[in-house]
């Protein structure tokens, strides 16, 4: 049946302004690194995407290397625009991302001008796109010269084939040469897309600083620890949660009984608070004026609404916020 976005999809979500630049993203945005792969099932993915963005979520995060197989992310999001979505480009954010393996040889991987350009080409010819919205370096290159990769993201704006610019996993220092870099060039730094939840902090040492410092965004990755800060694996491990799939990065093994600990206890904050675990581990984030959007993952609608519903209640007393800094000590 054709697609008609509801009438209503932008009552409730809430926009930030992306850093200092012109562009507001949704508080939630919706990443394809799970669940919309060749592996998943088109009925699934497709319920969630058209539910995101029938809720003001409008922007979608690829890579190309999303799946499995790598790349079927990236083609069965293209799929779905062609047939879903076309009417709406002008209202939707698609980003994608060169930066880990992603065919044989010297030129798939990491972060030369031959990788990166050949690269973000086959990723608009699998999306079907004539230009991403925001193109990320996915990960920092210890070989290549910065000033490589940075002046070919500058050269892939500078050719329509990008909007804005981004960096991802790249640690503070680098972060601050980079964007400096891309400044000189004249495409500023919009984005820096790290991992970041309750679980993992790592951005707190000094990359939000440098990203508050020099007006760059922040969309925190995996910001419900893959599912960790859920309700999911209160009770075991559900057949068809992540950790029991065998391809992905949760695996059974993360699931200590120290980590079960915490996550009981969170979420005896959350249901005093009223909410869903993920609902607080989003809320927790987005209270931080620096993050823009929080990027979350979702193997179906139902979590998607669940974790949409974290607008209901973003802010938290200082009694909260120190019982949460307890439990995670
Ligand atoms: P999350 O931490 O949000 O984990 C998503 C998983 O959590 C879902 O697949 C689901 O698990 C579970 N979940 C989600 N919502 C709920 C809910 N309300 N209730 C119960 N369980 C829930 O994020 P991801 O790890 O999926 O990462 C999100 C996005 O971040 C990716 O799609 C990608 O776009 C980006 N990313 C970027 C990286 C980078 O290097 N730049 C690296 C990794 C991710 P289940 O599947 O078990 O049902």
């Amino acid at each position: 049946m054709t697609y008609l976005a509801s009438p209503n999809r932008y009552d409730t979500m809430q926009y930030r302004r992306c850093g200092n630049s012109g562009l507001k993203l949704p508080a939630i945005s919706l990443g394809l690194w799970h669940n919309f792969g060749g592996v998943d099932t088109f009925e699934h993915y497709r319920d969630t995407l058209r539910t995101a963005f029938d809720h003001g979520v409008t922007h979608f995060d690829l890579a190309n290397n999303y799946g499995p197989p790598p790349g079927s992310a990236e083609e069965n999001f293209g799929a779905l625009m062609k047939r879903d979505f076309k009417p709406y480009r002008d209202e939707l954010i698609v980003s994608s991302k060169a930066g880990y393996t992603m065919w044989d040889g010297p030129y798939g991987d990491f972060g030369s001008k031959k990788y990166l350009v050949s690269s973000l080409d086959q990723s608009l010819k699998r999306m079907g796109l004539d230009y991403v919205d925001i193109f990320y370096h996915h990960r920092p290159d210890p070989e290549t010269p910065l000033y490589e990769t940075m002046s070919t993201l500058d050269l892939m704006v500078r050719q329509g084939k990008a909007l804005y610019v981004g960096l991802s996993n790249y640690p503070a220092e680098l972060a601050a040469q980079a964007i400096d870099m891309l400044r000189d060039l004249g495409t500023p730094c919009l984005i820096h897309q790290p991992r970041y939840s309750m679980f993992d902090r790592w951005v707190e040492g000094g990359l939000l600083d440098v990203l508050g410092e020099k007006g760059v965004g922040c969309i925190p990755y995996s910001p419900l620890a893959q599912g960790l800060l859920t309700n999911q694996y209160l009770n075991g491990v559900p057949d068809g949660s992540r950790a029991s799939k065998a391809h992905g990065f949760l695996k059974t093994s993360h699931i200590t009984e120290t980590v079960l600990i915490k996550i009981k206890a969170l979420n005896e904050i959350a249901q005093q608070r009223q909410q869903s675990l993920a609902q607080m581990a989003l809320a927790w984030l987005l209270k931080d004026p620096r993050v823009t959007s929080v990027l979350i993952g979702a193997s179906s609608a139902k979590q998607l609404s669940d974790s949409l519903a974290c607008l209901n209640r973003l802010t938290f007393s200082a009694e909260e916020l120190n019982a949460i800094e307890v439990i995670l000590a």
